[in-house]
């Protein structure tokens, strides 16, 4: 049986040593009031949620899988998902991050973040429910109407109404400007004003159709009449399960059922837990969200929450696929120690003595570690961007979450996809056997990569509209705070083994960055051809800059309690032999991904399609 222990310690460490959250938070007005203690207490019963009620249903429902009745269209999801999506409720849960005035606690996403690894740790099928109702529920609060909100919000916040975001369809995916679905101006009697009548079809739509609760709220994008061709004549559109008329909302129920429905379930590799859904649209009635043609970019809000949500959910699968590989390690008897028996009194030394082991836990434990930091960083940046008084100071940071997105997205989704395939390796032929749970960990963690944008179109993003297209503006300010920490802690002899491949790196990315300048004016195709490359190069910028503050926490830590004489906390030794581990096996990966990268298109383009 996999287990799963809420790493408390750490998101503490990341939260309160690191980055000093509270302080930080505690300087905007919404959360003036919060405290170390309300984050701790909130982060263990969150944890306590994630190990006791949602990792038990972990396996139980990949086996299960969801169930699509024909005649009804009606989806159930895996034995234990309903009432566990119950308890979630009752607890309050959904509301965390919401605001008050839609009955929410108001808490910073900051915390959300944290609560949501360990969800996505237990189990990320489910969690993938209630996951995509916080991005409707921050779609809708920026572009909807006064009348949309109180319809739909209160009910997101509690929880009793879940969302979706309904994008691909059969011909369209990345390229959602071919999307066909349509939408007409309604006007039937006791229609809502702005209502349209949706026709099309949907597929791959996640979380589409389940039991879990009482309506589904599905944001839906399609065309207009008079839409331009393209991306520039998309609108969105809100499209409930069931209808809510005046009379069903005065009594606080719902009405009749819309023309949305499942029709039909993807058989797929992982997330079997979580309905995949080919959604039906037959005159469903919807509302227009925001403004006409404009719909692509209000959806933009959802996808952005979305796509730092996808890489939580490879911190999720990272750590809990590291926990359950390094116990395995530490049981399973195989071989002696190259350099002689470590545990004489067994048959043979248990299999972590051995290098390359410790060489695949310790990749997928710095893929957790710095991910960690990287990600509740990055919501951080995110509370600050919502909520900090000075203009200024919100938009700096919106450009740092805009900068730091798709790092998050594609760089932890592919470390996720190989830190879990890593820990499957440690258990030898038995990762690969079912009831271990280590193969379903890889299964799920597949997905990441692809959905929300595939992490080809990630890098694009990063390479082509967050870069390039501001002369490197954002780079250079997340550049510059690089360099600071660089100029604190570049005389600090301690340092030295973190501050140097830092800055080396730092220099290498900003040659790589003008040179790919340079080559995109010359000919498009060179930003295709390095972007994936230049990407991951960043990923290691951030990663490296992150290993480099904690490692310079860690050795305060150790100064300190030497200072004091008190026994040092093997917390900060573990997290220095990390860091080390980090630059010396993981970060040069660089070198050659920065050749790859200048290595241009000509390799890619040379061979004439034909030829394939
Ligand atoms: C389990 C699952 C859940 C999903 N959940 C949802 C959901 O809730 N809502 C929703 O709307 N969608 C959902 N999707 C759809 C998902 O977002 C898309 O599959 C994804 O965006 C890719 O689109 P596509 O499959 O049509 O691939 P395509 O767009 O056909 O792409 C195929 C390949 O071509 C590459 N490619 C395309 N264009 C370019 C380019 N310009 N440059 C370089 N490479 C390019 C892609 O990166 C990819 O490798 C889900 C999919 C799955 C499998």
């Amino acid at each position: 049986m996999p287990r799963y222990v809420p790493p408390l310690r750490d998101l503490q460490f990341v939260l309160h040593e690191l980055l000093e959250v509270t302080p930080a938070l505690q300087a905007l007005p919404a959360h003036a009031d919060l405290d170390v203690e309300t984050i701790n207490a909130v982060l263990e019963e969150g944890g306590k949620f994630a190990a006791e009620v949602v990792f038990p249903l972990n396996q139980s429902g990949d086996e299960a899988g969801c169930h699509w009745d024909r005649e009804t269209h009606a989806v159930t999801a895996p034995a234990g998902f309903k009432a566990a999506y119950a308890q979630y409720v009752e607890g309050g849960w959904p509301a965390l991050a919401a605001h008050p005035e839609y009955g929410g606690q108001g808490l910073p996403h900051t915390v959300n973040q944290c609560i949501y690894e360990m969800l996505n740790s237990a189990n990320q099928a489910w969690t993938m429910y209630p996951g995509l109702s916080h991005g409707a529920y921050e779609c809708l609060h920026a572009h909807g109407t006064p009348a949309q909100k109180a319809l739909y919000l209160p009910k997101l916040t509690s929880g009793e109404w879940t969302g979706t975001m309904c994008l691909t369809e059969p011909h369209c995916g990345t390229d959602l400007g071919l999307l066909r679905t349509k939408a007409v101006p309604c006007a039937d009697e006791g229609a809502p004003a702005g209502s349209y009548r949706i026709t099309g079809e949907k597929i791959f739509i996640s979380a589409g159709d389940h039991d879990l609760a009482a309506n589904i709220v599905h944001l839906v994008l399609a065309r207009l009449p008079d839409a331009p061709a393209g991306s520039k004549g998309i609108s969105l559109f809100v499209v409930p399960k069931f209808l809510i008329d005046d009379t069903a909302a005065a009594a606080g129920g719902i009405g009749a059922k819309n023309g949305i429905f499942c029709g039909g379930l993807e058989h797929k590799m992982g997330i079997h837990g979580n309905a995949t859904a080919r959604m039906v649209l037959e005159d469903a009635l919807g509302t227009l969200v925001g403004e006409p043609h404009k719909g692509l970019q209000a959806m933009f809000v959802m996808m952005n929450a979305a796509r730092l949500g996808v890489g939580c959910q490879s911190l999720g699968l990272t750590e809990v696929a590291y926990q359950n590989a390094v116990a395995y390690a530490r049981d399973r008897l195989q071989m002696r120690a190259l350099t002689g028996p470590k545990a004489p009194d067994k048959p043979a030394d248990p299999i972590i003595v051995h290098p390359d082991v410790r060489k695949m836990l310790l990749t997928a434990r710095a893929w957790a570690e710095g991910g960690r930091a990287l990600a509740i960083h990055t919501t951080l940046m995110l509370d600050r961007e919502l909520h900090h008084p000075d203009e200024a100071v919100r938009r700096e940071a919106a450009d740092e979450v805009a900068l730091l997105t798709p790092i998050v997205k594609a760089f932890l989704t592919d470390n996720a996809w190989s830190a879990t395939s890593a820990c499957m390796q440690v258990y030898g032929g038995h990762g690969y056997i079912r009831e271990w749970g280590m193969e379903q960990f890889v299964r799920d963690a597949r997905i990441n990569m692809i959905y929300e944008g595939t992490n080809t179109i990630q890098s694009l993003d990063l390479l082509g509209r967050k870069v390039l297209a501001d002369n490197g503006a954002k780079l250079k300010k997340f550049g510059r705070k690089v360099a600071a920490f660089i100029e604190a802690y570049g005389v600090d002899e301690s340092m030295q083994e973190f501050i140097n491949p830092l800055a080396d790196l730092g220099d290498k990315v900003n040659k790589l960055t003008t040179e790919l300048g340079f080559r995109a004016f010359q000919n498009p195709d060179e930003v295709g051809a390095a972007a994936v490359d230049y990407l991951r190069v960043c990923g290691h910028l951030v990663f490296a800059y992150f290993w480099a503050r904690m490692a310079q926490v860690a050795l305060s830590a150790q100064a300190l309690s030497k200072q004091s004489g008190a026994q040092a906390d093997p917390f900060y030794t573990a997290k220095l032999a990390t860091a080390r581990f980090y630059f010396a096996k993981l970060l040069p990966e660089t070198a050659s991904l920065i050749r790859t990268a200048r290595s241009g298109a000509k390799p890619l383009m040379a061979l004439d399609e034909a030829l394939f």
